[in-house]
Protein backbone atom coordinates (compact mmCIF):
# COMPACT_ATOMS: atom_id res chain seq x y z
CA UNK A 1 0.00 0.00 0.00
CA UNK A 2 1.25 3.22 -0.90
CA UNK A 3 2.98 5.78 1.37
CA UNK A 4 1.67 8.65 -0.27
CA UNK A 5 -0.57 9.88 -3.42
CA UNK A 6 0.88 12.76 -5.69
CA UNK A 7 0.08 16.39 -5.65
CA UNK A 8 -0.93 16.56 -9.38
CA UNK A 9 -2.95 20.22 -10.79
CA UNK A 10 -5.39 18.11 -11.99
CA UNK A 11 -6.66 17.25 -8.69
CA UNK A 12 -7.74 20.46 -7.82
CA UNK A 13 -11.32 20.10 -8.17
CA UNK A 14 -13.50 22.51 -10.98
CA UNK A 15 -16.47 22.92 -8.60
CA UNK A 16 -17.31 22.89 -4.80
CA UNK A 17 -19.54 20.26 -3.37
CA UNK A 18 -22.89 22.14 -1.96
CA UNK A 19 -24.24 19.44 0.61
CA UNK A 20 -27.37 21.61 1.28
CA UNK A 21 -29.86 19.81 -1.45
CA UNK A 22 -28.88 16.13 -0.42
CA UNK A 23 -29.43 16.84 3.44
CA UNK A 24 -31.61 14.38 5.50
CA UNK A 25 -33.90 17.15 6.28
CA UNK A 26 -33.90 20.95 5.05
CA UNK A 27 -31.99 23.48 6.81
CA UNK A 28 -34.51 26.15 9.13
CA UNK A 29 -34.25 29.30 7.56
CA UNK A 30 -32.14 32.18 9.27
CA UNK A 31 -34.30 34.35 11.43
CA UNK A 32 -34.81 37.40 13.15
CA UNK A 33 -35.16 38.34 16.60
CA UNK A 34 -38.71 39.01 15.76
CA UNK A 35 -39.10 35.23 14.34
CA UNK A 36 -39.48 36.74 11.04
CA UNK A 37 -37.61 35.07 8.52
CA UNK A 38 -33.78 37.01 7.58
CA UNK A 39 -34.56 38.54 3.94
CA UNK A 40 -31.44 37.88 1.57
CA UNK A 41 -30.93 41.69 1.34
CA UNK A 42 -30.40 41.87 5.15
CA UNK A 43 -27.01 39.61 3.85
CA UNK A 44 -25.96 41.55 1.42
CA UNK A 45 -25.66 44.26 3.65
CA UNK A 46 -22.34 42.15 5.32
CA UNK A 47 -21.27 39.73 2.84
CA UNK A 48 -20.82 39.71 -1.44
CA UNK A 49 -23.29 39.34 -3.24
CA UNK A 50 -22.01 36.05 -5.04
CA UNK A 51 -21.14 34.81 -1.35
CA UNK A 52 -25.13 35.15 -0.37
CA UNK A 53 -25.80 33.61 -3.36
CA UNK A 54 -24.11 30.42 -2.60
CA UNK A 55 -25.00 30.74 0.90
CA UNK A 56 -29.12 30.02 -0.07
CA UNK A 57 -27.74 27.99 -3.03
CA UNK A 58 -29.16 24.67 -3.68
CA UNK A 59 -27.19 23.37 -6.33
CA UNK A 60 -25.12 20.18 -6.14
CA UNK A 61 -22.42 21.48 -7.42
CA UNK A 62 -20.92 25.08 -7.67
CA UNK A 63 -18.47 26.27 -10.45
CA UNK A 64 -14.99 27.65 -9.37
CA UNK A 65 -13.55 30.31 -11.37
CA UNK A 66 -10.66 29.58 -13.61
CA UNK A 67 -8.79 32.45 -11.85
CA UNK A 68 -9.36 30.89 -8.33
CA UNK A 69 -7.92 27.44 -9.30
CA UNK A 70 -4.91 29.20 -9.75
CA UNK A 71 -4.87 30.94 -6.60
CA UNK A 72 -5.39 27.32 -5.36
CA UNK A 73 -2.48 25.83 -7.53
CA UNK A 74 -0.26 29.03 -6.75
CA UNK A 75 -0.30 28.20 -3.36
CA UNK A 76 0.50 24.64 -3.38
CA UNK A 77 -2.72 23.08 -3.91
CA UNK A 78 -3.80 19.51 -4.19
CA UNK A 79 -2.50 19.61 -0.53
CA UNK A 80 -0.67 16.41 0.28
CA UNK A 81 -2.02 13.01 1.05
CA UNK A 82 -0.16 11.21 3.13
CA UNK A 83 -0.27 7.97 5.00
CA UNK A 84 0.45 7.68 9.07
CA UNK A 85 2.92 4.47 8.79
CA UNK A 86 5.24 5.28 11.63
CA UNK A 87 1.64 5.52 13.89
CA UNK A 88 -0.02 2.72 12.58
CA UNK A 89 3.23 0.62 13.40
CA UNK A 90 3.82 2.27 17.06
CA UNK A 91 -0.07 1.41 17.42
CA UNK A 92 0.40 -1.87 16.20
CA UNK A 93 -3.06 -2.06 14.41
CA UNK A 94 -3.87 -3.72 10.98
CA UNK A 95 -5.90 -0.62 10.44
CA UNK A 96 -4.64 2.10 7.57
CA UNK A 97 -4.42 5.84 8.38
CA UNK A 98 -4.34 8.72 5.79
CA UNK A 99 -4.44 12.15 6.52
CA UNK A 100 -5.09 15.40 4.28
CA UNK A 101 -2.22 17.69 5.24
CA UNK A 102 -3.46 21.27 4.97
CA UNK A 103 -0.95 22.87 7.17
CA UNK A 104 1.49 23.19 4.12
CA UNK A 105 -0.97 26.13 3.18
CA UNK A 106 0.87 29.63 3.96
CA UNK A 107 -0.78 30.99 7.20
CA UNK A 108 -0.51 27.38 8.59
CA UNK A 109 -4.16 25.91 7.86
CA UNK A 110 -7.09 25.02 5.33
CA UNK A 111 -8.67 28.75 6.57
CA UNK A 112 -6.60 30.32 3.64
CA UNK A 113 -9.45 27.96 1.11
CA UNK A 114 -12.43 30.19 2.17
CA UNK A 115 -10.56 33.44 2.84
CA UNK A 116 -9.21 33.64 -0.99
CA UNK A 117 -12.16 32.45 -2.80
CA UNK A 118 -14.04 35.35 0.01
CA UNK A 119 -11.12 38.07 -1.25
CA UNK A 120 -11.94 37.13 -4.82
CA UNK A 121 -15.70 37.62 -5.02
CA UNK A 122 -15.55 40.76 -2.67
CA UNK A 123 -12.76 42.43 -5.18
CA UNK A 124 -14.92 41.02 -8.29
CA UNK A 125 -17.67 43.35 -6.96
CA UNK A 126 -15.54 46.45 -6.07
CA UNK A 127 -15.84 45.93 -2.21
CA UNK A 128 -12.19 48.04 -1.05
CA UNK A 129 -12.06 46.02 2.90
CA UNK A 130 -12.82 42.67 4.72
CA UNK A 131 -13.80 42.91 8.64
CA UNK A 132 -13.38 39.89 10.34
CA UNK A 133 -12.80 38.98 13.82
CA UNK A 134 -10.05 36.06 14.43
CA UNK A 135 -9.25 34.33 17.79
CA UNK A 136 -5.58 32.74 17.64
CA UNK A 137 -5.15 34.19 14.39
CA UNK A 138 -5.83 31.36 12.24
CA UNK A 139 -8.35 32.60 10.39
CA UNK A 140 -7.06 36.30 10.68
CA UNK A 141 -3.89 35.41 9.14
CA UNK A 142 -5.05 33.32 6.33
CA UNK A 143 -7.72 36.45 5.40
CA UNK A 144 -4.72 38.87 5.84
CA UNK A 145 -3.06 37.11 3.05
CA UNK A 146 -5.83 36.76 0.78
CA UNK A 147 -6.53 40.13 0.81
CA UNK A 148 -2.96 41.07 0.28
CA UNK A 149 -2.81 38.74 -3.23
CA UNK A 150 -6.36 40.25 -4.57
CA UNK A 151 -5.05 43.89 -3.19
CA UNK A 152 -8.38 44.79 -0.83
CA UNK A 153 -7.59 45.84 2.54
CA UNK A 154 -8.21 43.65 5.56
CA UNK A 155 -8.63 45.29 8.95
CA UNK A 156 -9.11 42.40 12.19
CA UNK A 157 -10.51 42.62 15.41
CA UNK A 158 -8.56 39.64 17.72
CA UNK A 159 -9.71 38.56 21.03
CA UNK A 160 -7.37 40.70 23.28
CA UNK A 161 -6.15 37.86 25.29
CA UNK A 162 -4.77 36.11 21.94
CA UNK A 163 -3.56 40.21 21.04
CA UNK A 164 -1.77 40.34 24.21
CA UNK A 165 -0.86 36.57 24.82
CA UNK A 166 0.04 35.15 21.33
CA UNK A 167 1.67 38.70 19.23
CA UNK A 168 3.71 36.05 17.06
CA UNK A 169 0.23 35.47 15.07
CA UNK A 170 -0.31 39.27 15.00
CA UNK A 171 2.95 39.91 13.67
CA UNK A 172 1.89 37.29 10.80
CA UNK A 173 -1.14 39.17 10.31
CA UNK A 174 0.42 42.49 9.88
CA UNK A 175 3.67 40.97 7.57
CA UNK A 176 0.71 40.19 5.47
CA UNK A 177 -0.34 44.16 5.30
CA UNK A 178 -3.64 43.66 7.86
CA UNK A 179 -4.56 46.41 10.71
CA UNK A 180 -5.25 44.80 13.86
CA UNK A 181 -7.03 45.73 17.01
CA UNK A 182 -7.49 44.39 19.81
CA UNK A 183 -11.02 43.90 20.88
CA UNK A 184 -12.76 44.79 22.84
CA UNK A 185 -11.48 47.77 21.01
CA UNK A 186 -11.90 51.31 20.72
CA UNK A 187 -12.98 51.91 17.37
CA UNK A 188 -16.61 50.45 17.86
CA UNK A 189 -19.61 51.55 20.28
CA UNK A 190 -19.79 47.84 21.51
CA UNK A 191 -15.96 47.87 22.46
CA UNK A 192 -16.08 51.04 24.03
CA UNK A 193 -18.78 50.20 26.35
CA UNK A 194 -17.15 47.09 27.11
CA UNK A 195 -13.71 48.27 27.88
CA UNK A 196 -15.83 50.77 29.61
CA UNK A 197 -17.35 48.30 32.68
CA UNK A 198 -13.77 46.80 32.82
CA UNK A 199 -10.47 48.32 31.15
CA UNK A 200 -9.11 44.91 31.04
CA UNK A 201 -11.52 43.07 29.31
CA UNK A 202 -9.86 39.98 27.84
CA UNK A 203 -12.26 39.72 25.19
CA UNK A 204 -14.02 36.90 23.31
CA UNK A 205 -14.89 35.45 19.79
CA UNK A 206 -18.45 36.46 19.99
CA UNK A 207 -17.48 39.90 20.86
CA UNK A 208 -14.70 40.43 17.87
CA UNK A 209 -17.36 39.57 15.23
CA UNK A 210 -19.91 41.90 16.83
CA UNK A 211 -17.22 44.81 16.52
CA UNK A 212 -16.81 43.56 13.19
CA UNK A 213 -20.25 43.41 12.40
CA UNK A 214 -20.51 47.28 13.66
CA UNK A 215 -18.07 48.71 11.69
CA UNK A 216 -19.53 47.00 8.43
CA UNK A 217 -23.01 47.95 8.70
CA UNK A 218 -21.06 51.73 9.54
CA UNK A 219 -19.16 51.81 6.25
CA UNK A 220 -22.07 52.87 4.35
CA UNK A 221 -21.20 49.77 1.86
CA UNK A 222 -17.29 50.27 1.36
CA UNK A 223 -16.36 47.38 3.86
CA UNK A 224 -18.11 44.03 3.92
CA UNK A 225 -17.92 41.47 6.32
CA UNK A 226 -15.82 37.70 6.27
CA UNK A 227 -16.70 34.97 8.38
CA UNK A 228 -14.31 31.83 8.78
CA UNK A 229 -16.68 29.05 9.36
CA UNK A 230 -20.09 28.08 10.32
CA UNK A 231 -22.51 29.46 7.38
CA UNK A 232 -22.53 27.41 4.21
CA UNK A 233 -20.59 29.68 1.49
CA UNK A 234 -17.79 28.57 3.79
CA UNK A 235 -17.79 25.04 3.95
CA UNK A 236 -19.03 24.74 0.70
CA UNK A 237 -15.05 26.54 -0.23
CA UNK A 238 -13.54 23.70 2.20
CA UNK A 239 -14.75 20.74 0.19
CA UNK A 240 -11.99 20.94 -2.01
CA UNK A 241 -9.81 19.31 0.71
CA UNK A 242 -12.44 16.17 0.60
CA UNK A 243 -12.54 16.47 -3.33
CA UNK A 244 -8.88 16.06 -3.71
CA UNK A 245 -8.59 13.38 -1.35
CA UNK A 246 -11.22 11.24 -3.28
CA UNK A 247 -9.32 11.37 -6.08
CA UNK A 248 -5.98 11.00 -4.32
CA UNK A 249 -7.07 7.90 -2.56
CA UNK A 250 -8.28 6.73 -5.71
CA UNK A 251 -4.58 6.91 -7.46
CA UNK A 252 -3.09 4.67 -4.56
CA UNK A 253 -6.00 1.72 -5.21
CA UNK A 254 -8.12 3.55 -2.32
CA UNK A 255 -11.97 3.48 -3.64
CA UNK A 256 -14.47 6.06 -1.58
CA UNK A 257 -16.25 2.67 -0.41
CA UNK A 258 -13.08 1.55 1.46
CA UNK A 259 -13.22 4.26 3.65
CA UNK A 260 -14.69 3.24 7.07
CA UNK A 261 -13.87 6.72 9.33
CA UNK A 262 -13.67 10.14 8.46
CA UNK A 263 -12.35 11.98 11.28
CA UNK A 264 -11.66 15.68 11.63
CA UNK A 265 -12.08 18.29 14.97
CA UNK A 266 -14.91 20.72 14.97
CA UNK A 267 -14.53 23.90 15.55
CA UNK A 268 -17.69 25.71 14.22
CA UNK A 269 -17.31 22.75 11.16
CA UNK A 270 -16.01 23.99 8.11
CA UNK A 271 -12.75 21.80 7.95
CA UNK A 272 -14.32 18.73 9.00
CA UNK A 273 -17.24 19.72 6.62
CA UNK A 274 -14.59 20.14 3.98
CA UNK A 275 -13.18 16.83 4.44
CA UNK A 276 -16.43 15.36 5.10
CA UNK A 277 -18.80 16.37 2.68
CA UNK A 278 -18.03 14.76 -0.41
CA UNK A 279 -17.83 11.35 1.42
CA UNK A 280 -20.67 11.88 3.21
CA UNK A 281 -22.25 12.68 -0.58
CA UNK A 282 -21.72 8.74 -1.48
CA UNK A 283 -22.91 8.01 2.12
CA UNK A 284 -26.18 9.79 1.35
CA UNK A 285 -26.24 7.85 -1.83
CA UNK A 286 -25.78 4.32 0.01
CA UNK A 287 -22.71 4.08 -1.80
CA UNK A 288 -20.81 3.43 1.57
CA UNK A 289 -20.95 2.72 5.20
CA UNK A 290 -18.15 4.90 6.26
CA UNK A 291 -18.67 6.19 9.75
CA UNK A 292 -18.25 10.11 10.49
CA UNK A 293 -16.31 10.95 13.69
CA UNK A 294 -16.02 14.95 14.46
CA UNK A 295 -14.11 15.90 17.10
CA UNK A 296 -14.34 18.37 19.99
CA UNK A 297 -12.90 19.86 23.09
CA UNK A 298 -14.80 18.95 26.36
CA UNK A 299 -14.16 22.11 27.22
CA UNK A 300 -16.68 23.43 24.56
CA UNK A 301 -18.77 20.21 24.25
CA UNK A 302 -21.58 22.30 21.61
CA UNK A 303 -22.19 18.97 19.52
CA UNK A 304 -22.08 16.69 22.94
CA UNK A 305 -23.74 18.66 25.23
CA UNK A 306 -25.42 21.93 23.39
CA UNK A 307 -28.92 22.30 22.41
CA UNK A 308 -30.17 22.22 19.00
CA UNK A 309 -31.87 25.48 19.13
CA UNK A 310 -32.32 28.65 18.01
CA UNK A 311 -29.01 30.94 18.47
CA UNK A 312 -26.70 33.75 17.55
CA UNK A 313 -23.38 33.72 15.77
CA UNK A 314 -21.94 36.56 17.97
CA UNK A 315 -22.28 37.93 21.81
CA UNK A 316 -23.80 41.11 20.81
CA UNK A 317 -26.97 39.44 18.95
CA UNK A 318 -26.40 41.25 15.45
CA UNK A 319 -26.37 38.05 13.44
CA UNK A 320 -29.55 36.49 12.58
CA UNK A 321 -30.52 33.64 14.59
CA UNK A 322 -29.19 30.02 13.13
CA UNK A 323 -30.66 26.90 14.05
CA UNK A 324 -27.60 24.66 15.28
CA UNK A 325 -26.01 23.10 18.08
CA UNK A 326 -25.06 25.53 20.78
CA UNK A 327 -23.78 26.51 24.33
CA UNK A 328 -25.76 29.77 24.15
CA UNK A 329 -23.75 32.62 22.98
CA UNK A 330 -23.19 34.08 25.88
CA UNK A 331 -20.92 30.98 26.55
CA UNK A 332 -17.50 31.96 27.91
CA UNK A 333 -15.25 29.08 26.78
CA UNK A 334 -12.31 28.18 29.34
CA UNK A 335 -9.09 29.22 27.86
CA UNK A 336 -7.57 25.84 26.09
CA UNK A 337 -4.90 26.45 23.38
CA UNK A 338 -7.46 25.00 20.92
CA UNK A 339 -8.17 28.49 20.41
CA UNK A 340 -10.18 27.56 16.92
CA UNK A 341 -12.86 24.99 18.63
CA UNK A 342 -13.44 27.92 21.38
CA UNK A 343 -16.55 28.93 19.73
CA UNK A 344 -20.79 28.18 21.23
CA UNK A 345 -22.13 26.98 18.00
CA UNK A 346 -21.29 24.47 14.99
CA UNK A 347 -22.47 25.00 11.43
CA UNK A 348 -26.51 23.96 10.76
CA UNK A 349 -26.08 21.51 8.07
CA UNK A 350 -23.51 19.68 10.37
CA UNK A 351 -25.55 20.18 13.63
CA UNK A 352 -28.76 18.44 11.21
CA UNK A 353 -25.88 15.57 10.16
CA UNK A 354 -25.67 14.73 13.92
CA UNK A 355 -29.08 14.80 14.95
CA UNK A 356 -29.95 12.09 12.23
CA UNK A 357 -26.94 10.21 13.97
CA UNK A 358 -24.61 10.26 10.05
CA UNK A 359 -22.33 12.22 12.27
CA UNK A 360 -20.95 10.72 15.46
CA UNK A 361 -19.55 13.91 17.66
CA UNK A 362 -17.15 12.36 20.58
CA UNK A 363 -15.51 14.84 22.61
CA UNK A 364 -11.62 14.82 24.78
CA UNK A 365 -10.40 16.64 27.65
CA UNK A 366 -7.26 18.63 26.70
CA UNK A 367 -4.17 16.93 27.84
CA UNK A 368 -5.01 13.37 26.43
CA UNK A 369 -4.79 15.50 23.03
CA UNK A 370 -1.65 17.13 23.63
CA UNK A 371 -0.15 13.50 24.47
CA UNK A 372 -1.54 12.35 20.95
CA UNK A 373 -0.24 15.60 19.51
CA UNK A 374 3.35 14.98 20.90
CA UNK A 375 2.98 11.32 20.09
CA UNK A 376 2.04 12.14 15.88
CA UNK A 377 5.10 14.78 16.49
CA UNK A 378 7.51 12.55 17.25
CA UNK A 379 6.52 9.54 14.91
CA UNK A 380 5.51 11.55 11.83
CA UNK A 381 7.38 14.43 12.51
CA UNK A 382 4.42 16.98 12.03
CA UNK A 383 3.32 19.08 14.93
CA UNK A 384 -0.05 19.24 14.61
CA UNK A 385 -2.34 22.32 15.65
CA UNK A 386 -3.80 21.80 18.69
CA UNK A 387 -7.06 21.96 16.88
CA UNK A 388 -6.30 19.17 14.62
CA UNK A 389 -4.63 17.06 17.56
CA UNK A 390 -8.38 16.58 18.93
CA UNK A 391 -8.38 14.57 15.25
CA UNK A 392 -4.94 12.65 16.26
CA UNK A 393 -6.26 11.67 19.29
CA UNK A 394 -9.31 10.50 18.14
CA UNK A 395 -7.83 8.46 15.06
CA UNK A 396 -5.65 6.74 17.64
CA UNK A 397 -8.31 5.61 20.18
CA UNK A 398 -9.97 4.35 16.50
CA UNK A 399 -7.20 2.35 15.45
CA UNK A 400 -6.88 0.83 19.15
CA UNK A 401 -10.17 -0.61 18.83
CA UNK A 402 -9.93 -2.44 15.30
CA UNK A 403 -9.42 -5.95 16.14
CA UNK A 404 -6.83 -7.76 14.51
CA UNK A 405 -6.83 -8.81 10.50
CA UNK A 406 -9.61 -6.30 9.48
CA UNK A 407 -7.77 -3.38 7.86
CA UNK A 408 -10.09 -0.31 7.86
CA UNK A 409 -9.00 2.79 5.73
CA UNK A 410 -9.33 5.89 8.38
CA UNK A 411 -8.51 9.14 7.21
CA UNK A 412 -8.49 12.26 8.85
CA UNK A 413 -7.77 16.07 8.68
CA UNK A 414 -4.43 17.28 9.34
CA UNK A 415 -6.09 21.01 9.49
CA UNK A 416 -2.90 22.54 10.48
CA UNK A 417 0.65 23.06 12.16
CA UNK A 418 1.08 23.72 15.30
CA UNK A 419 4.37 25.66 15.01
CA UNK A 420 2.92 29.04 16.39
CA UNK A 421 0.90 27.26 19.15
CA UNK A 422 4.36 25.84 20.88
CA UNK A 423 2.94 27.64 24.23
CA UNK A 424 0.74 25.19 24.62
CA UNK A 425 2.91 22.08 23.75
CA UNK A 426 5.80 23.54 26.25
CA UNK A 427 2.68 23.85 29.24
CA UNK A 428 2.14 19.71 28.66
CA UNK A 429 5.60 18.62 28.32
CA UNK A 430 6.43 20.94 31.95
CA UNK A 431 3.31 18.90 33.22
CA UNK A 432 1.68 22.55 34.00
CA UNK A 433 -1.33 21.97 31.48
CA UNK A 434 -4.67 22.53 32.82
CA UNK A 435 -7.21 19.45 31.40
CA UNK A 436 -10.06 21.12 30.97
C1 LIG B 1 -9.94 27.34 12.99
C2 LIG B 1 -9.35 26.00 13.01
C3 LIG B 1 -10.14 24.86 13.27
C4 LIG B 1 -11.58 24.93 13.63
O1 LIG B 1 -12.44 25.56 12.76
P1 LIG B 1 -13.43 24.77 11.80
O2 LIG B 1 -14.24 25.78 11.14
O3 LIG B 1 -14.25 23.84 12.68
O4 LIG B 1 -12.57 24.01 10.89
C5 LIG B 1 -9.53 23.62 13.20
N1 LIG B 1 -8.21 23.50 12.93
C6 LIG B 1 -7.42 24.57 12.70
C7 LIG B 1 -5.97 24.36 12.42
C8 LIG B 1 -7.97 25.85 12.73
O5 LIG B 1 -7.19 26.91 12.49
Amino acid sequence: MELRSTQKPEFVPKSWYNIVPDLPEKIPPYLLPDGTIAKREMFEVLFSKELVRQEFSEERFIKIPDELVEYYLQVGRPTPLLRARNLEKHLGTSARIYFKYEGVLPAGSHKFNTAIAQAFFNKREGVERLSTETGAGQWGSALALAGSLMGIRVRVFMVRASYYQKPLRRVLMETYGAEVYPSPSTITSFGRKLLGENPEHPGSLGIAISEAIEDVVNSGGAAKYSLGSVLNHVLLHQTIIGLEAIKQLEEIGVGVEDVAFVVGAVGGGSNYAGLSYPFMMHRLQGKTNARFIAVEPRAVPSMTKGRYEYDYGDTAGLTPLLKMHTLGHDFVPPPIHAGGLRYHGVAPSLSILVNHRLVEPVAYGQREVFEAGVLFARLQGIVPAPESAHAVKAVIDIARGIRGGEKPVILFNLSGHGLLDLKGYEEFLKNSLPDT
